[in-house]
């Protein structure tokens, strides 16, 4: 028996890869610089791994923005604009991963998502009747020689051709017009490989955990039938993670490969599937570390589940790749008490080891990690567990229902058709950053700060009142986060120093860490709302973020369910609300950024295992207000189609929605289900510094107005504008509400 990871944080201990590309982009160091950098990085973090004990290394998980793009670039699926362009190999990569705006020319990024079930994004290969595929880039055969000429026989891991064509888009051609070439190039990978002296390949095939039946796993067999028709004499591990392979698990411990890879975390049906037989001539790579969370691993349950498995051959792994958690907690201040439960990239790696050894007999590292274990890591809180267990089905449903609410809302607001308004940031520039900064580190008084805050609040109310939007938002400007700042101010949770996880590119986030109960001890947004309301006498829209958000952007707890830790954070807000209505605030927006984000991979588990308490859990947070008092809600990523009547069950009584990137396909959808809350698609994107004309902007409003009734619609831009320069979000928001104005004189 023994042991490997699927991949390793690429960024480095102190995010060391993002700092360098940066410089890169900004002309700071020469293109030779970055590659040494990257080369000494990439052995830096082989030797660690190697020094921590894991037997077997992989190769080529490092990237310098994302592997699916490696992938794809490794296949030559590159656009012709981008093939064109006269750039060096590097550039032409940066260039689709960012665009290119410069004397050699124009090229936009290709589109990015979110990678499965997680916060990292991948950038999306597209496939055209020119795609031409062949060998087209040395990254991997180059790394595999790297590591192999310092003495470190790696595993080259690499997207496989299944999920490379799922997460595909297609433009007049199919995925099936491509599968002969592909299935070509694969097996030239290998045998190129081969030649140099590896012995694995990994082939990640993450989109075996979702549902594959049907025509998918049609393509699924053809692929590997004509793919291991010819594979070297390499040996072919096929990776999955995120789930667990109920639809294929037949059909992959039928293939001619050697090493399948499932994950015992994630997957809930694994531990089932491999007892119900698993042959002896294969390789189990068992994922039995959790790959996406902080907390240590309890040896004597996976030491159980890995016996109650009956394999032979087994390799012990985590459950996904480390890319998905920080470095290492070596560097973090916690109190020894609190690190010791902890356990981030580097600490897995030594659980896996330590695993390998109690496997091997030793008995004394069960013992210590069990007095982990023994009694409970946290003291519940009491007052916050009986609020949770006094919660009745009517604690869930505001009255009167949504029908109702909009006759006394209209009544009350008296707003024009097509009310204008914004997403709640207003651009987060070096200044407001710095003064935060200054104040987190004492360097300003309170007073000084809270000055600063002032002003800025007053100064875009003013532009806000100036240009006529309807509904204002005071900016965020004291927020560095919109999770972040909410886990600061409720108690239970921790924040590392250095917990940086790649979101994308050069993009980290630093999750905080759920460590106990959650509760609210004082109000945290009302003090900034109330002064934003007192400065004008249009209405200022309260700006909360929602508990399915805040739980699913933070490394959330494993000792109690995530369902009932988001039902301690929905009352919490539910506290931070009616302070809000308390203190004359009139529309409150909740956001749910994150909803569709840990959506399960699979469709039969949508409700049962996630809608069915997340959508509770926020209508909790707003059951209790009055029926004058209106909520709103917005959701980032458009692809919410098939669960139109769960965000319909809400129960807000306006959602925005970020749809603009995705040319509004939403509004359909929200047709054929007769959508009945009102309803802020989103007019423009604002992803891109491009200002929107009034015309452009019109013509969506137009588009929308096809769809949605017009009393049902409400004019915005598709997300907040925190990230945008102050001349372009400007420009863009005075285009949208003349925009609006025109249009409300045509209806
Ligand atoms: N209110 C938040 C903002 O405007 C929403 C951000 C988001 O949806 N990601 O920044
Ligand atoms: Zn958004």
């Amino acid at each position: 028996m023994t042991t490997t990871i699927i991949g390793f944080p690429r960024i480095g201990e102190n995010r060391e890869l993002k700092f360098n590309t940066e410089k890169y982009w900004r002309n700071e160091i020469s293109e030779t610089e970055l590659l040494n950098f990257a080369k000494d990085l990439r052995l830096k973090h082989w030797q660690l791994i190697k020094q921590a004990g894991i037997d077997e290394i992989p190769s080529n998980d490092f990237s310098f923005f994302d592997t699916t793009l490696d992938t794809a670039y490794l296949f030559n699926i590159i656009p012709d604009a981008a093939k064109k362009l006269d750039l060096s190999n590097l550039d032409r990569y940066f260039a689709l991963a960012r665009g290119y705006q410069g004397e050699k020319g124009d090229l936009k990024a290709l589109p990015m998502k979110k990678w499965y079930n997680t916060n990292y994004h991948y950038l999306v290969p597209q496939f055209t009747k020119a795609t031409d595929i062949k060998l087209n880039d040395e990254k991997i055969f180059d790394e595999y020689q790297e590591a192999k000429d310092s003495g470190i026989q790696t595993r080259p891991v690499i997207v496989g051709p299944f999920t490379l064509l799922s997460l595909s888009e297609f433009h007049s051609v199919t995925a099936d017009d491509f599968v002969d070439q592909l299935v070509n190039a694969y097996q030239e990978v290998f045998e190129k490989l081969s030649d140099q002296g590896a012995q694995w390949i990994q082939l990640d095939e993450p989109e075996l955990v979702k549902d594959v039946t049907g025509e998918k796993k049609i393509l699924f067999e053809n692929i590997y039938q004509k793919l291991l028709q010819n594979k070297s004499n390499l040996k072919v591990l096929v990776q999955t993670y995120f789930g667990d392979v109920r639809d294929v698990y037949q059909d992959l411990i039928n293939l001619d490969i050697e090493g399948i890879g499932l994950d015992f975390h994630e997957g809930r049906k694994t531990a089932q599937l491999v007892q119900s037989g698993f042959p002896d001539d294969k390789i189990l790579f068992a994922g039995v570390v959790n790959g996406k969370n902080i907390w240590r691993n309890h040896y004597q349950k996976t030491i159980d589940l890995i016996n109650s498995l009956s394999v032979k051959n087994l390799v012990i792994s985590t459950s996904c790749s480390l890319l998905h958690v920080p470095f290492t907690i070596e560097n973090e201040t916690f109190a020894p008490e609190i690190k010791q439960h902890f356990a981030f990239a580097k600490e897995k790696l030594s659980e896996l080891v330590d695993l390998q050894a109690i496997l091997n007999g030793d008995t004394k590292l069960i013992n210590k990690n069990q007095q982990l274990f023994d009694k409970p890591r946290v003291q519940p809180n009491e007052s916050v567990r009986k609020r949770v267990d006094s919660l009745t089905a009517d604690s869930f449903v505001r009255h009167p229902d949504l029908k109702e609410r909009a006759t006394i809302q209209k009544q009350e607001f008296q707003l024009p058709l097509l009310p204008t308004t914004t997403i709640g940031s207003f651009p987060q520039t070096k200044a407001v950053k710095k003064i935060r900064a200054q104040f987190r580190h004492n360097e300003i008084s309170q007073q000084e700060y809270d000055e600063f805050i002032a002003n800025h609040i007053k100064e875009w109310l003013d532009w806000q009142e100036e240009i006529g939007i309807d509904v204002l938002v005071h900016g965020e400007f004291e927020r560095n986060d919109m999770v972040e700042y909410f886990g600061q101010n409720l108690d239970g949770y921790l924040f590392s120093k250095n917990g940086w996880v790649q979101s994308y590119g050069t993009r980290g986030v630093k999750p905080p860490i759920i460590w106990s109960d959650v509760a609210r001890n004082k109000p945290i947004t009302v003090k900034w709302s109330k002064f934003a309301q007192s400065q004008t006498d249009k209405i200022v829209k309260g700006m909360l973020t929602g508990p399915v958000t805040i739980l699913n952007w933070s490394f959330p707890r494993e000792d109690i369910s995530v369902k009932e830790s988001t039902i301690q954070i929905a009352l919490a807000i539910q506290d931070e609300v009616l302070d809000l209505e308390k203190n004359g605030i009139k529309i409150i927006q909740i956001d749910e950024a994150a909803l569709r984000e840990k959506l399960p991979l699979r469709k039969t588990d949508w409700y049962s295992e996630y809608l069915d308490w997340a959508i509770p859990a926020f209508r909790l947070v707003h059951s209790k207000v009055q029926p004058t008092t209106q909520i709103h809600t917005h959701m980032c990523y458009s692809e919410f189609t098939d669960i139109i009547p769960a965000i319909q069950n809400m129960d807000a009584d306006v959602i925005s929605f970020e749809a603009s990137r995705s040319n509004l396909e939403i509004l359909d959808a929200l047709q054929k289900e007769n959508f009945q809350l009102q309803v802020g698609p989103g007019v423009y994107d604002i992803h891109s510094p491009r200002i929107p004309s009034v015309e452009e902007i019109k013509a969506t409003i137009h588009k929308i107005l096809q769809k949605v009734p017009q009393e049902k619609v409400w004019i915005n831009p598709d997300c907040g504008l925190k990230t945008r320069g102050i001349k372009e979000a400007k420009a863009s928001v005075e285009n949208l509400t003349t925009a609006a104005k025109e249009v409300r004189e045509e209806l």
